[in-house]
């Protein structure tokens, strides 16, 4: 069908995954209203730039793909939408060429405003306060940019303020989807021939505190029944969750991946204390315990930031301590940045950038050598792969992963992009497993 109005609109987007999700939302909303989607290396018409404020340099690239767009097209619309425009709408109005900022509320009518643009030439700040928010905007999406594997957002906002965290102030209060919402996007995203859900949201722990009747885990039990749901995978939780009667519902849940990303952030209870963690050291190795005790072999990742303000070597080196003890499957380091607007940019004793370096590539290290750690306990095993893609260094290999989330190649005459298939895994070669069909 030929595009009714024929404008060119082209995306940008910023930071996390849910980002990616309202992402497409949007982007599905213009093709609707018969928009062409094109690069944002090219000419357009509207641009819209989905920016992140997590840390400085997050609002730092926003503002270089705002000046960018402008240099594509001095005379396009472009509208800023997310966290940073939320926060800080009269920064982003200052730049050349902004004529839409529309923040985390609304994105669902951006064709209406992108319109009212265009008609009056006149810029519109839709920045409202967002914690009086307290309805999921419903987004829905059609498709995913890949292939088998589909973000599903079921959640929004986050009320937990980690001392070093903007997030809370840029998307409010905890909201969730209403379970009705979710379970029709799956069935169309099923029929689009998606096989693995990764459920996503700010706070996915607080899902349903909002909403009557309904938990994480009784949302997954519906999910589970979906004919041509193959996995569910949970994206970063926290801990405090993974209550006995929740692992214990859960692992009887066969199509769960048994991969948990648990964020940690520090091995080290006075770091947490300062970080506003609602966890110590010693709940969280229960919590890890309960886990593999159910789930054995069970997968678990996380994130760590080293060089929190007052991390002292020897917060650190408990830090290090306790990762070795855990024996994580694979950890993200990154480097504590200051976050305007928390608490924690204004802690005194902030730790020097050289130290925070030196720490960084410690915890690398030792994350490496537990990747490998795990990954050598699945040599000579069978496990079921669901294939993503071809390889792009070799020629009739094909990519993909188990549901513990190793990535896994194999050399096959014939393409194997999304079937499921066991695979014996062999040998590793730089961070994937190499294996054959069986
Ligand atoms: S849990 Fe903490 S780190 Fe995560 S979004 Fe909420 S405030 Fe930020």
């Amino acid at each position: 069908m030929r595009p009714k109005n024929g404008r060119r609109v082209a995306f940008h987007t910023l930071g996390c995954k849910v980002n990616q999700y309202d992402t497409q939302a949007m982007q599905e909303k213009f093709e609707q209203s018969g928009y062409i989607i094109t690069d944002f290396n090219d000419f357009a018409d509207i641009y819209v730039i989905y920016t992140c404020t997590v840390t400085n340099l997050g609002d730092r690239k926003s503002r270089q793909m705002i000046r960018r767009a402008n240099r594509h097209n001095p005379n396009a619309v472009i509208a800023v939408v997310g966290c940073y425009a939320q926060t800080a709408p009269e920064e982003i109005l200052e730049i050349p060429g902004v004529n839409l900022v529309l923040g985390t509320r609304e994105r669902n009518k951006i064709v209406e405003y992108v319109e009212q643009v265009l008609e009056t030439g006149e810029p519109i700040n839709l920045i409202r306060d967002i914690m009086e928010v307290r309805e999921f905007e419903e987004m829905p999406i059609s498709t995913y940019d890949e292939k088998t594997r589909a973000v599903l957002k079921i959640q929004e906002g986050c009320d937990r303020y980690c001392s070093y965290c903007i997030i809370p102030y840029a998307r409010g209060p905890v909201r969730s989807r209403k379970p009705e919402d979710v379970i029709s996007q799956v069935h169309s995203l099923v029929k689009a021939g998606f096989q693995e859900f990764v459920l996503t949201g700010i706070h996915v722990a607080s899902y349903g505190k909002d909403l009557n009747n309904v938990d994480l885990l009784s949302l997954i039990e519906e999910i589970a029944k979906i004919e041509g749901v193959e996995r569910i995978r949970l994206g970063s939780l926290e801990p405090t969750l993974l209550t006995e009667d929740y692992v214990k519902g859960i692992k009887d849940i066969i199509k769960v991946c048994r991969h948990y990303h648990l964020s940690l952030q520090s091995g080290h209870d006075h770091t947490l204390k300062r970080m506003n963690r609602k966890y110590n050291t010693k709940e969280y190795r229960e919590i890890v315990d309960r886990l593999r005790k159910y789930i054995p072999n069970v997968a678990i990742t996380t994130d760590i930031m080293v060089g929190f303000p007052g991390e002292t070597q020897e917060e650190f080196e408990g830090t290090m301590d306790f990762v070795k003890s855990i024996g994580f499957s694979r950890i993200h380091v990154f480097k504590y940045s200051p976050r305007q607007g928390t608490p924690a940019a204004r802690y005194k004793d902030q730790v020097p950038e050289d130290i925070k370096e030196i720490r960084s590539r410690k915890l690398i290290a030792l994350g490496k050598e537990m990747e490998l750690n795990y990954l050598k306990t699945f040599i000579d095993k069978e496990e079921l792969v669901l294939f993503e893609e071809k390889s792009k260094e070799k020629k009739d290999w094909y990519e993909g992963y188990t549901d513990h989330y190793i990535r896994v190649a194999v050399q096959y005459n014939d393409s194997l992009i999304g079937k499921i298939v066991p695979v014996c895994l062999e040998t590793i070669q730089d961070g994937i497993m190499l294996g054959t069909l069986k």
